[in-house]
């Protein structure tokens, strides 16, 4: 049966036409027109950074924060092993040694209580990945990065709005990513962005992203012609781009009410089932507000999973992996490998339901039927 409930679909909030046209009748198609300007004023202001700036996508905004962090050969990074290769990617492309961190069995979340024994003297930097966009043990992790030195950068591609004990996701590291790709919350297509919480890398963080070049100072009259002033690359998106992004986060309130009440709708659901069934659905820490990014389902066994995305399958839903652990990748190998108990087993057990905002309710009930009838 061909597919019929896709795992995921962009769908328009409304504006992104219009505002398309705006830029294009502008004139400005390149980078830092007018609707770059409002994305990063309204993730400024909504979030409460200091500074935001949207690139390419969130791979490129964590080799920003590479390149700020100064990550030199032979320097660690640490990393959950469960998450997208982006994330240790943009470090090992300057050098350094990803060592890999098992996750919480609930939240499969960065296991906080194993961190700590993971640090060695060459640790620069440690990396976060707040999964489904609930948020990691900030607590302890800030205690932890601060104690030996470390910088924290949050990737937050999942994240974005989400808290974490009242406090917005992405403004706890010095550094933090987010992603526009077609699979977020809000996209346009690809994209991302890069929120500076420690204002001392923010100069640096601009001349990198306009090519090594004070392009950005001279345009604000700092300085009077601008010239190549360090290494960099083109980390800036057309203002064409920052156009579809603008309209999406402004629909903001109304793509999280959707996702919500998908979520919502899933977990009342499924409940009794999963119970029944041994299955594990996602679990929100009491102080943990998520964003809604993705609803998943823990069967108990690799074949139990194969089974329910074949059972899926013949009645034209789509359901999808996630994540294959990295320590145990070709690469991953390479470096040592890891000890990520965890990882191996959700990896090979998660799988994650059509999720979307335009999800209408009649096909979300037809999962669900789906799901359950499944034994
Ligand atoms: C999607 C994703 C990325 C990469 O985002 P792009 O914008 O496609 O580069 C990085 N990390 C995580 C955790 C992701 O889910």
């Amino acid at each position: 049966m061909a597919i019929t409930i896709p795992f995921n679909q962009p769908s328009l909030v409304g504006h992104e036409h219009d505002y398309m046209c705006q830029a294009i009748e502008q004139g400005h198609l390149s980078g830092d027109g007018a609707f770059t300007k409002k994305c990063h004023a309204l993730l400024e202001h909504t979030l409460n950074v200091p500074r935001a700036l949207l690139t390419t996508s969130c791979t490129h905004a964590l080799e920003m924060a590479a390149l700020l962090l100064d990550i030199q050969p032979g320097d660690e990074v640490i990393i959950p092993s469960f998450t997208f290769v982006s994330t240790i990617n943009a470090f090992v492309l300057r050098g350094a040694k990803p060592v890999f961190a098992d996750i919480r069995p609930d939240t499969l979340n960065l296991d906080e209580t194993r961190l700590e024994a993971l640090v060695t003297p060459r640790t620069k930097a440690i990396v976060p990945v707040h999964y489904a966009g609930v948020g990691c043990e900030m607590d302890a992790i800030t205690k932890i990065a601060d104690h030996f030195g470390i910088a924290v950068v949050e990737d937050n591609a999942h994240g974005l709005f989400g808290k974490y004990k009242d406090r917005y996701l992405g403004t706890f590291g010095c550094l933090a990513t987010q992603s526009f790709h077609d699979t977020k919350n809000f996209t346009c297509g690809e994209g991302g962005a890069l929120l500076i919480n420690a204002p001392e890398y923010t100069e640096r963080a601009e001349i990198l992203r306009e090519k090594g070049t004070n392009r950005s100072r001279f345009y604000r009259g700092l300085v009077d012609k601008y010239t190549w002033v360090d290494v960099g690359s083109s980390y800036l998106p057309s203002d064409l781009l920052a156009a579809f992004l603008y309209a999406q986060l402004e629909g903001r309130a109304s793509i999280q009410a959707s996702r919500r009440r998908i979520w919502e709708s899933y977990h009342t659901h499924l409940a009794d089932w999963a119970l029944a069934h041994d299955v594990q659905l996602p679990f929100i820490p009491v102080y943990c507000e998520q964003p809604y990014h993705l609803y998943y389902l823990l069967m108990p066994t690799p074949e139990q999973r194969q089974a329910m995305i074949d059972h899926l399958r013949a009645q034209g839903i789509q359901s999808v992996f996630h994540y294959l652990p990295l320590h145990a990748s070709d690469v991953g190998q390479r470096f040592g490998g890891g000890d990520c108990p965890v990882t191996e087993s959700v990896s090979e057990r998660l799988l994650r339901l059509p999720f979307y905002h335009a999800l209408s309710e009649g096909d979300q009930i037809r999962v669900i039927e789906a799901v359950t009838a499944f034994s």
